[in-house]
């Protein structure tokens, strides 16, 4: 892997809610302890079943969120050591003005590029907008700026003046692309961006998405439940259980042989019109546990074929197995 462009350690984000009648105050650990980093021009495939935590891991790196413990460091930068006093309010404001000037560097395309584009701006507005709020382009070369935008993304000049509803879905996905393209970021998180798209016009968005990564040489957090889409765009793959990654490699290493139980269910759970790829038996049983208290030991314990007595009492470390495999169970 080339040099990290992005490394998360420990990090964890704990929402506190209030439950019931008796308003009892507790905590959903969304995201309770994760590590991974991302070189330089790669794609890290992010997957999980809804509830894993993934969204929430997007959202911290884009500091759309606070965490509740850890270290982000992007580009040989700190963006969570200002966060350790900031607990007032003004040191908070203090830091994210400090934040601020790295933003434009990070950015994120949306799963639903309807809820994501402002239906009262034009396209030449929602695009170009970003590029003027960070100084990139004046006012006066705005349209010239989108227009050249528009025609990486695949759409025409002719198009800078229309409104979101006067496009289709994947014409909006590529506003979306755009827009996170306007202020040329480094690191793009990609959060579920093709789910709600048709079928047909997935694969155009992620080969589009492709190419811009080889062009721009950017640097992908691609983030789906979807495992068809993650082995399409994914250099390597982190899967996330209930929190906590458990298991991250190389595309080709984890799709060959996944070495976790919960990763060779999901890898199993996926159709194939290969009779020759015959897969064992591997079902996934019950729903993902409860984030606020989730089972001891293991968190897997509950649907893994695999649990021993000791998966319900300790938990299994995030070891490195190979070069590029990481692994958090008890069985290796
Ligand atoms: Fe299964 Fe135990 Fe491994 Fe957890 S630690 S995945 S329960 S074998």
């Amino acid at each position: 892997m080339s040099a990290p462009l992005l490394e998360v350690s420990r990090l964890k984000k704990h929402f506190a809610v209030t439950r019931g009648l008796s308003q009892e105050k507790v905590f959903v650990r969304a995201v309770d302890g994760v590590d991974f980093s991302i070189g330089r021009g790669e794609t890290l495939g992010l997957v999980g079943e809804s509830g894993c935590g993934k969204t929430t891991v997007g959202r911290l790196i884009l500091r759309l969120i606070d965490p509740t413990e850890g270290n982000i460091r992007f580009d040989d930068k700190e963006l969570t050591a200002l966060d350790r006093q900031a607990l007032q309010p003004l040191r908070r404001a203090l830091d994210r003005q400090a934040l601020q000037p790295l933003r434009r560097f990070f950015q994120i395309i949306f799963q639903d590029p309807f809820a994501s584009l402002n239906p009262r701006m034009t396209v030449s507005e929602i695009v170009g907008r970003p590029m003027e709020i960070h100084g990139l382009i004046h006012h006066t070369d705005r349209d010239e700026k989108v227009a050249e935008l528009l025609a990486t993304v695949g759409l025409r000049r002719e198009q800078l003046g229309r409104y979101p509803h006067e496009f289709s879905g994947g014409q909006r996905q590529r506003i979306g692309i755009a827009r996170a393209l306007a202020t040329q970021p480094k690191l793009v998180v990609a959060d579920e961006p093709t789910s709600a798209l048709d079928v047909s016009v997935q694969a155009q968005i992620l080969n589009l998405m492709k190419d811009l990564q080889r062009r721009f040489g950017l640097t992908y957090l691609f983030i789906s439940h979807n495992i068809g889409v993650i082995r399409h765009i994914s250099d390597r793959v982190a899967v996330m259980y209930l929190g906590k990654v458990v298991e991250m490699a190389a595309k080709r290493t984890l799709f060959a042989k996944p070495a976790h139980p919960y990763t060779q269910a999901l890898l199993a759970a996926v159709p194939s019109l290969d009779p020759r790829q015959r897969k064992e038996d591997v079902i996934l049983e019950g729903d993902v546990p409860s984030p606020v208290n989730p089972p001891s030991g293991c968190r897997f314990h509950t649907r893994c074929r695999f649990a021993m007595p000791r998966c319900r009492e300790e938990e299994p470390v995030f070891q490195r197995l190979a070069d590029d495999r990481w692994v958090a169970c008890h069985l290796y």
